[in-house]
């Protein structure tokens, strides 16, 4: 048997209401906050990345989707979504808009990475980017839009933690101050962070390697070597976080992976789903967009990993109604009948009542057990008596009565009969 590709998931009846669910408390709350939504490629050239999201970051040096199409060109499978939000912004001169843009997205993302539970090669994320505004305003909006959807999705137990990782200037000097600091617990360092050392030394702070963890416990942060631009900054997206009841937590050591993060980085960690426990990380990247070609524009985002939070809310027992939505069955009996149920089901449909008709050849019996585990309340009899009469047979399985009402008044009668109840249901 041929099964599916490791690192993906087929999202199946059952499961797929909770993301339904969740889509929609994505969309209105985005909609609340003044957020359009964007769609992007699920594929771009190869190089967007390299330069969007740095050739540094553990992204783009070994977790990318990269293949040559028939034409030679090299093609990504997008690992991530603010690249491809700002190239849109640049290609599509949506800097003619007013500032700042709002916009979200929520598809699907590729990583080719070691697989463990919380971490798979397809997996989804929803993100919203702001651009044109570096106001610490927006940094602790779209902190408090992610806060609002988890309060309204009923996550417990989460947690904001937040740093600065500070802005060209300033970070250059911090770059030298660290660079000091680990130059003589180099040899002493994972592999990757001997790498990291030249490329990027303040991921260094991020390896997950419990060694590399105590080597730096005392390094230098960004946060004591902050600009006083940077530094008002930071200070005002905290009483902003206070001002909206968000409790956070600093993690001066928490630098995020991208290249291009300025001043505010972000995650949003969550108890009990183990090791994978960030459910959200986002930052500010003031120079992304002129990266990638554009005007320069500061701006801000984060993403928000789908997997994790259905992980999060079914390890928090958190119920998600799954309403059924079918109302009638027709259940006709004999070839005539049939013709007729179909018409009848036809009709149901066009007046917007959800009804099914038995696709499998089941006797009435079988018809009535279907409705009844299926919780469809009406079942409209229709055999070869109710033909000669010109009339069908109403079941209602609640109540457990049944009436015979005329062919031509019977979507009428439904409608009437499914607005009295459809409180109580
Ligand atoms: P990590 O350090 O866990 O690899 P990351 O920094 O690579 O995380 P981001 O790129 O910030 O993650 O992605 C934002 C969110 O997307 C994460 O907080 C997580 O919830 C989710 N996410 C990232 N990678 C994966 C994956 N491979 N599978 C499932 N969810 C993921
Ligand atoms: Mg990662």
């Amino acid at each position: 048997m041929i099964k599916r590709p490791k690192g993906t998931q087929d999202i199946i009846p059952g499961v797929i209401e909770k993301w339904h669910f969740i889509e929609e408390q994505i969309k209105k709350i985005c909609s609340e906050f003044g957020y359009q939504e964007i769609r992007t490629p699920i594929f771009e050239y190869t190089e967007l990345f390299q330069r969007g999201v740095g050739e540094s970051t553990d992204i783009v040096n070994k977790e990318m989707y990269t293949f040559w199409d028939k034409g030679n060109r090299s093609i990504t499978l997008r690992p991530e979504g603010t690249a491809s939000v700002c190239r849109a912004y640049v290609e599509n001169k949506l800097h003619g808009s007013p500032k700042p843009l709002k916009l979200y997205y929520l598809g699907p993302m590729f990583r080719y990475e070691n697989t463990q539970a919380g971490r798979y090669r397809q997996f989804h994320q929803f993100g919203c980017e702001v651009l044109g505004s570096d106001d610490p305003l927006v940094d602790a909006e779209v902190i408090s839009l992610v806060w609002e959807l988890f309060r309204r999705l009923s996550l417990k137990y989460l947690e904001v933690h937040i740093n600065s990782v500070g802005c060209q200037t300033c970070r250059a000097e911090y770059r030298k101050l660290l660079q000091v600091f680990l130059e003589e617990r180099r040899n002493k360092l994972c592999r990757d962070c001997q790498s990291r050392f030249e490329r990027n030394p303040m991921r260094i702070l991020d390896c997950k390697n419990t060694n590399c963890q105590s080597l730096t416990t005392d390094a230098p942060t960004t946060l004591q070597n902050l600009c006083e631009e940077c530094q008002e900054h930071f200070n005002r997206v905290l009483a902003l976080l206070t001002a909206s009841n968000i409790p956070y937590k600093i993690n001066p050591r928490m630098v995020r992976g991208l290249d291009y993060y300025q001043k505010t980085a972000f995650e949003i960690m969550a108890e009990g789903i183990g090791a994978q426990s960030a459910i959200c990380g986002g930052g500010r990247y003031d120079r992304l967009v002129e990266e990638i070609g554009g005007p320069s524009t500061p701006g801000i985002g984060f993403a928000v990993g789908i997997e994790r939070i259905i992980a999060l809310l079914e390890n928090q027992n958190t119920n998600i109604a799954t309403t059924k939505e079918i109302k009638v069955l027709v259940a006709a009996i004999g070839e005539n009948p049939k013709i007729e149920g179909f018409k009848l089901l036809t009709q149901l449909r066009q007046c917007g009542i959800s009804a099914l008709m038995d696709l499998t050849g089941r006797g009435l019996k079988g018809q009535m057990k279907y409705a009844d585990r299926e919780k469809i309340r009406y079942v409209l009899i229709l055999g070869d008596d109710e033909l000669a009469e010109d009339v069908v047979t109403v079941k209602d399985m609640i109540l457990g009565e049944q009436e015979k009402i005329p062919m031509d008044s019977i979507i009428k009668y439904m409608r009437n009969e499914i607005d009295k109840t459809s409180c109580s249901d």
